[in-house]
């Protein structure tokens, strides 16, 4: 079993660079907090791209909250 991509929600700044570089394995998710709804990227499928395509993802994202998980 090989590792998966995890994202730190309580980092994720919602910038949705992530969604960009790798549609096929995060996408944003909205959280509400009152009246500010928040967009959180999520891994909705782990095995969706390249380990490398998943790296460039984690490489780009700038609260460095995407990580492997055994
Ligand atoms: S790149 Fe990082 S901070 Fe930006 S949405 Fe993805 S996980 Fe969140």
């Amino acid at each position: 079993m090989s590792a998966i991509p995890v994202v730190d929600q309580e980092a994720c700044i919602g910038c949705e660079a992530c969604t960009q570089i790798c549609p096929e394995v995060f996408r944003m998710e909205e959280e509400e907090h009152g009246d500010h709804s928040h967009g959180k990227s999520t891994v909705y499928n782990p095995t969706g791209a390249s380990r490398a395509k998943i790296e460039q993802a984690m490489d780009a994202c700038p609260a460095a909250c995407i990580y492997w998980q055994d």
